[in-house]
């Protein structure tokens, strides 16, 4: 059985990920661990300047300890600004010493995009899924879902920037999906799917 390191230490993440790849990859044999079952209790620190590349600074810690390390990236994408919030997804606020917050971010997000047109609020969540092995070999793939950002909050849903993501082909924004449909089409589902596939290529020719 193959012993496979999430790199993360939240148990929920963990559980999600092990699910989601022993459905999409039912004939093989691993256990998925995390940062705290192996011992490891450094912080990592995620400088990269896109989602690939702080993927695979993650996944490369438990790779530099001996185990096969997976870790995943992720965040939004909004064209009219150039691509913010980006990697700084998560703490986008905070330079403004609001204390951090879904919230905050949002705030944020609608100030900056406040004289921006319609037809200019093209975005996308964006998902990484990086690979890497003791020997340093390793794969990085991308999932994304297109969506339009809002002028307002819709929804109770889901979490980040769920509630002003809408989503065209459903009609709704992201917080107004079920979790199954969220699930059926979000960015991390897309991930998962050309995770397995690379994975299989990856260990068939390993
Ligand atoms: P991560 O845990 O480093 O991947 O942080 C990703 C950040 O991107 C989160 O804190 C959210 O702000 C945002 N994000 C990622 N995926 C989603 C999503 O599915 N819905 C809403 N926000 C998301």
């Amino acid at each position: 059985m193959r012993r496979i390191v999430l790199a993360s230490r939240n148990r929920h993440k963990i559980r999600e990920m092990e699910v989601l790849l022993h459905t999409l990859l039912p004939e093989e044999d691993f256990v998925l661990l995390s940062l705290d079952d192996i011992g490891y209790t450094g912080e990592i620190e995620e400088d990269g300047t896109t989602f690939e590349e702080n993927a695979k600074i993650k996944a490369s810690v438990p790779a530099s300890l001996g185990y096969i390390g997976i870790a995943d990236d992720s965040g939004l994408e909004v064209d009219a600004l150039n691509g913010e919030p980006g990697v700084y997804s998560a703490r986008y606020a905070d330079e403004e010493g609001v204390p951090h917050s879904d919230e905050a971010n949002n705030d944020k997000l609608l100030r900056k995009l406040a004289s921006v047109p319609d037809e200019k609020r093209t975005a996308r969540f964006v998902s990484c899924l990086s690979l890497v092995t003791p020997c340093g070999r390793s794969f990085t793939v991308r999932g994304t879902c297109e969506g339009v950002m809002l002028w307002e909050r819709r929804g109770t849903g889901g979490f980040g920037y769920d509630p002003l993501f809408y989503h065209p082909p459903l009609g709704k924004t992201f917080a107004e999906l079920t979790p199954e449909e969220k699930n059926s089409v979000s960015h991390r589902a897309h991930a998962a799917i050309l995770f397995a596939e690379e994975w299989r290529r990856f260990f068939a020719h390993g």
